[in-house]
């Protein structure tokens, strides 16, 4: 016969297994808000690797991009059952273009000529740093978004962002890496300043500490912005395709230690907002 303290450790022990069983049954399901698939002049990696390796770590969406774009059709060609792709257009053909495609008429009319293609949702992901976002094809690049209701991925740093934004207020970005390791609470100022600004959390630093805990002020902003954070994996080289699975586990360890419902809005829900429906 159990003691009541007796009974109420195995209680707890039980619910822990079926919480243990449960979680490692269902992986949380990830959108994958900043994904290359680079094909220059071919890709590193066969569609059907990566397709399977969205499978494996339980990546049912992604944003892709690639330089060429070539890399973005494949994805779309091959209508994978089970994943969600919303395809960008990369205003890049070569990796050359990073530094100058702000400053460059033909990747304007690259993007326009790719957008002709009826399935893409956004333009990026695009570099620009401080006062080069002030360049007469990036406030024509942002207008050609906002006709279009396409959104932006723009890794920019906080003055960058705010140039696009004057540019076109109705502009709605996407905002890669949050600004790195820009304080918490100007990413906050921003967030409240823009109500059209999305974090997404690749290479983002201070969020969590040396043990692996959230921090306190990333707790705070998530728990304030559950709506405005999104998961990225951004493979720009092949060796993020080889850590693919432990970038989604870092993502997941954190994830756990928020509510449920947060937890769910960043690791797919917001991106399933953002792109199901055009405004
Ligand atoms: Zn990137």
């Amino acid at each position: 016969m159990l003691t009541g303290r007796a009974m109420h450790v195995a209680c707890v022990v039980l619910a822990l297994f079926a919480a243990i069983s449960a979680r490692a049954a269902e992986p949380i399901e990830i959108f994958d808000a900043h994904l290359h698939y680079n094909w220059e002049p071919k890709p590193y990696y066969q569609p059907d690797e990566v397709l399977a390796l969205f499978r494996k770590h339980r990546v049912t969406g992604i944003l892709a991009t690639s330089r060429p774009n070539a890399g973005t059709h494949a994805l779309m060609d091959a209508k994978a059952e089970g994943l969600w792709v919303v395809p960008f257009i990369r205003p890049y053909r070569v990796r050359a273009d990073i530094q100058s495609w702000f400053g460059d008429p033909v990747i304007f009319d690259l993007v326009q000529e790719e957008f002709k293609r009826g399935y893409y949702r956004g333009i990026g992901e695009f570099h620009l740093s401080g006062k080069s976002a002030e360049n007469e094809l990036v406030k024509k690049t942002v207008d050609f978004a906002v006709t279009n209701d396409l959104y932006l991925h723009a890794h920019a740093d906080d003055e960058a962002v705010e140039i696009l934004m004057r540019h076109n207020p109705k502009a709605r970005i996407i905002w890669a890496h949050t600004g790195f390791g820009l304080p918490a609470d100007r990413v906050s100022a921003m967030l409240t300043k823009y109500p059209k600004l999305w974090g997404e959390l690749s290479y983002r630093s201070g969020i969590v500490d040396g043990s692996g805990k959230l921090t306190a002020e990333w707790r705070g902003l998530f728990e304030r912005y559950p709506d405005r954070f999104l998961l990225g994996s951004d493979t720009w080289v092949p060796e993020r395709w080889a850590s693919y699975g432990d970038i989604m586990a870092g993502y997941r360890a954190w994830l756990g230690q928020l509510s449920p419902k947060i937890a769910a809005q960043i690791a797919n829900g917001n991106a399933k907002a953002l792109f199901a429906a055009s405004p």
